[in-house]
């Protein structure tokens, strides 16, 4: 019996978290394992039902249970709190709490897909780059932050710090996952300006020499933003801090044609969290318009990283293959000679392709 916390979170996430539910049950019946499922509260909802983003019920269920699903939080009516009652708090607590320090966001590309990419079919066939994005250090955890006066008007303070073994712990997960792919490792940083990426480049050259068998290079961050549009078949396994790797593995996302298709894990704790790249898209909110196949991917990594279920992870690849295959498509993914679906048809699809 595997035991997930589930956290659905606000706007979309309960849509896309629903069908990455009934794509598991539809494992579980396929290969004999059971899985249990126990929904707790986080980010906006929370806010509404407890009066905090990430209450203490929820941490409790995440920490005792073997893996957690969550949606996405956030939306319009909670951007105008302060801080401390903001959704996002709830997802940057949790990711700290768990100690969930690497995030894995790989960008594959569905052969189907290719046209609904916005860059040429010859740059992207093949194309297939794991971002691992560190979690929680860097600028949206350094201290001091916040706001106060100076000479008469505001001043808004974020603090970019990184320590030896923050970037060691990180460095060693990408020269890792790189041994199980093609072996080689991109380190993005800004060390022609900043002290904490001299550091980061250091040390991850000192973790590289315990890994002869895998190739290292070094890029800088604006440089890496133009490298994944001109040539993104360049990279394997790229390795980054934590705001630097959330804006390139969005940026990695549309090579595979939309946010909707991206999952993600992250690891470092004892309990992994799995969760769709994308936020909760309050646009499309309740319209049956959301792309659950982030959602469906990301409980594939849940298979394939906490569970160590590869081919039932496989499973999940081939059947979102497949589904892609048939024509389907929801609004994100859509051209002309698709057939259009919502999110829980997307579901439906899925599921009977295990
Ligand atoms: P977003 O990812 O929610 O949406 C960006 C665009 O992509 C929107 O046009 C949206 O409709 C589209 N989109 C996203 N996911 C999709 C899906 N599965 N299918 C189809 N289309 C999809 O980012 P945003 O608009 O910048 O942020 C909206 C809210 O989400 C904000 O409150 C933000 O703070 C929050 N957010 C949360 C997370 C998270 O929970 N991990 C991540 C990013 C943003």
């Amino acid at each position: 019996m595997y035991n997930i916390a589930v956290l659905p979170g606000d706007g979309i996430g309960p849509e896309v978290i629903r069908e990455g539910i009934k794509v598991l049950i539809r494992v579980g019946e396929k290969f004999g394992h059971k899985f249990s499922f126990q929904e707790a509260s986080i980010g906006g909802h929370a806010l509404d039902t407890a009066g905090k983003p990430l209450p203490e019920k929820t941490l409790e269920l995440c920490k005792n249970s073997d893996a957690v699903l969550l949606g996405a939080v956030g939306g319009p009516q909670w951007d105008n709190n302060p801080p401390d009652l903001k959704p996002e708090k709830g997802l940057l607590g949790i990711r700290k709490e768990l100690g969930l320090f690497a995030n894995l966001r790989p960008a594959t590309l569905y052969s189907s897909l290719i046209q609904a990419s916005s860059l040429k079919h010859e740059l992207l066939d093949g194309v297939d780059i794991l971002v691992i994005r560190e979690l929680t250090g860097g600028l949206y955890f350094g201290s001091p932050r916040g706001f106060h006066q100076k000479d008469g008007e505001q001043v808004a303070v974020n603090t970019l710090s990184y320590s030896e073994s923050e970037v060691r712990r990180i460095a060693k997960v990408a020269f890792e996952a790189a041994r199980k792919r093609k072996r080689k490792v991109c380190s993005v940083d800004k060390a022609n300006v900043l002290e904490t990426s001299q550091l980061w480049r250091r040390v991850v050259t000192d973790v590289g020499k315990s890994y002869p068998d895998v190739e290292l290079s070094h890029m800088y961050v604006d440089n890496c933003a133009m490298q994944l549009i001109r040539n993104p078949k360049q990279f394997d396994v790229i390795v980054t801090e934590n705001m630097f790797g959330d804006i390139l593995s969005d940026e990695a996302a549309m090579l595979t044609g939309s946010i909707g298709m991206l999952p993600s894990a992250s690891l470092g704790g004892k309990v992994g969290l799995y969760e769709p790249v994308h936020g909760s898209a309050p646009d499309i909110a309740g319209q049956g318009k959301a792309n659950p196949i982030a959602a469906i991917a990301s409980v594939a990594m849940m298979l394939k990283y906490s569970f160590n279920l590869e081919q039932e992870a496989q499973s999940i690849s081939e059947a979102i293959e497949e589904a892609l295959r048939q024509g389907y498509r929801t609004a994100d993914i859509f051209s002309s000679d698709g057939k259009l679906v919502k999110t829980s048809e997307m579901g439906d699809l899925i599921a009977k392709n295990i």
